[in-house]
């Protein structure tokens, strides 16, 4: 640059991460077009049906179940971040329950049959759930515990050959609708957290009642179930990675879940404060754009800042866990940061609409409904707190 140039920013600069390529940018194009035009126009009737299961079908058809998974079940080998693309992409759905439905089946309940899962296992589950033939869950929380993972009550007891389940689990994303459950049990409840075991239990398994579907404050295209499991006999290789070791297993699992989660909460966070700037633009009171009054104006600012150092939180511990590492510290850091933004972003863009915010016509509120749950599900806010605190020695 010479000594006289004059830098004036560029608001509109590609700005790109340094974590992403072209090959990324492609994806991101397709997925978003896959989402507007095939996603998007059904949203309103899927808030009251639940999202159909063609739509994993088809998403499978895309190869987008299996973006980061291995080429040799099917998946498409690429890397990490491609799945960080898919989770911002989906948003463009307009379905908070469809994303998180998809999220569970690729983000939560396949990596832990990828990383400690045998080969047969993976063939039987793995191949036909990155194809979308097969939809999986993932059954950690009980009626009687949630965040405390270590107090849940569903056994697995040894007989011959065999091991016999009894228990239940709640608020199941995928119960409903999915063929097989990753599920998270007690094998030795007198060995502490070295006596919890994973089962890879098909949903069909005698003794497996899907017991109620259970209504909810927002991720209404999301089925959520009540499952019991009455004395469910499955064989010993149902279990899933090493026996005893299940509560790292599972540990390791919410590792990614997280960051998958926050990704898409910025996302979901940046398209409706995008939304809310077209209406700012739009809507006029008292002779002028109400986005030209200050005080909107410093709203966008501060929604801006709050969404971009999320973005930025999220990026670099994606990066770092890309590179192999286990940031548990950051992962929890970025999980309750990104979570509690995005809920500040979309109370703040009702407000700016106005009357219109509170309408369902406008989305807007549903958005917020949705978002709601990223500060409790995957572990609540105060856990990511408590995770945090405690990486520090206290
Ligand atoms: C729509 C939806 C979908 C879900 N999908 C799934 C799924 O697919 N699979 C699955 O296994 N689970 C799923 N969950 C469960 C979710 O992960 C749990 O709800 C969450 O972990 C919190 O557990 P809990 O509801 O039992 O709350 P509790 O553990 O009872 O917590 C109640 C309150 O106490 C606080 N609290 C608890 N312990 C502490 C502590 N040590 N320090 C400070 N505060 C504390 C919590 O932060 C919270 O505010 C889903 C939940 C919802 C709502």
């Amino acid at each position: 640059m010479s000594a006289d140039a004059v830098l004036k920013p560029d608001f509109a600069a590609r700005r790109r991460h340094f974590i992403f390529t072209d090959e990324h940018e492609a994806l991101r194009e397709s997925i978003r077009a896959f989402a507007i035009k095939e996603l998007a126009p059904h949203a309103e009737e899927w808030e009251e049906t639940t999202f159909p299961d063609w739509v994993f079908k088809r998403m499978g058809e895309l190869g987008f179940l299996g973006l980061d998974k291995p080429e040799e079940y099917g998946g498409q080998g690429g890397d990490y971040y491609s799945s960080l693309v898919l989770a911002e992409e989906l948003v463009h759905a307009h379905s908070g329950g469809l994303t998180m439905g998809v999220a569970v089946q690729t983000d939560m309940a396949m990596p832990p049959i990828l990383a400690f899962g045998t080969e047969e296992q993976k063939q039987q589950w793995v191949v036909p759930a990155i194809a979308g033939d097969a939809i999986l869950c993932l059954g950690i929380t009980e009626p009687d515990a949630g965040s405390d993972v270590a107090g849940i009550k569903t056994r697995a007891v040894r007989d011959g050959d065999d091991y016999v389940i009894t228990g239940s689990k709640t608020y199941i994303t995928n119960g409903h609708r999915a063929h097989a459950i990753v599920l998270v049990t007690k094998t030795d409840p007198d060995a502490g957290y070295d006596g919890f075991t994973l089962f890879l239990v098909p949903m069909d398994a005698p003794g497996v009642v899907r017991e109620k579907k259970l209504a909810k404050l927002g991720m209404h295209a999301s089925d959520t179930a009540l499952l019991a499991f009455q004395d469910v006999r499955v064989p010993a290789g149902a279990v899933l990675g090493q026996v005893g070791k299940g509560f790292y297993h599972i540990m390791w699992e919410l590792q990614g879940e997280r960051l998958i989660g926050a990704a898409g909460a910025v996302a979901a966070a940046q398209r409706v404060f995008d939304q809310t700037l077209q209406y700012a633009t739009e809507r006029t009171a008292f002779g002028r754009q109400i986005g030209k009054f200050q005080v909107t104006r410093h709203k966008f600012a501060e929604m801006a800042t709050k969404i971009e150092s999320a973005r930025q939180l999220v990026y670099s511990t994606a990066w770092r866990f890309a590179e192999g590492h286990y940031p548990v510290r950051e992962i929890s850091m970025a999980k309750l940061h990104a979570s509690r933004i995005a809920v500040e972003v979309a109370d703040e863009c009702i407000q700016i609409h106005g009357g219109a915010g509170y309408m369902k016509e406008y989305g807007v509120e549903r958005v917020w409904r949705d978002l709601r749950l990223n500060r409790i599900g995957a572990g609540t806010d105060e856990i990511m707190l408590d995770v945090i605190g405690r990486s520090y020695g206290l």
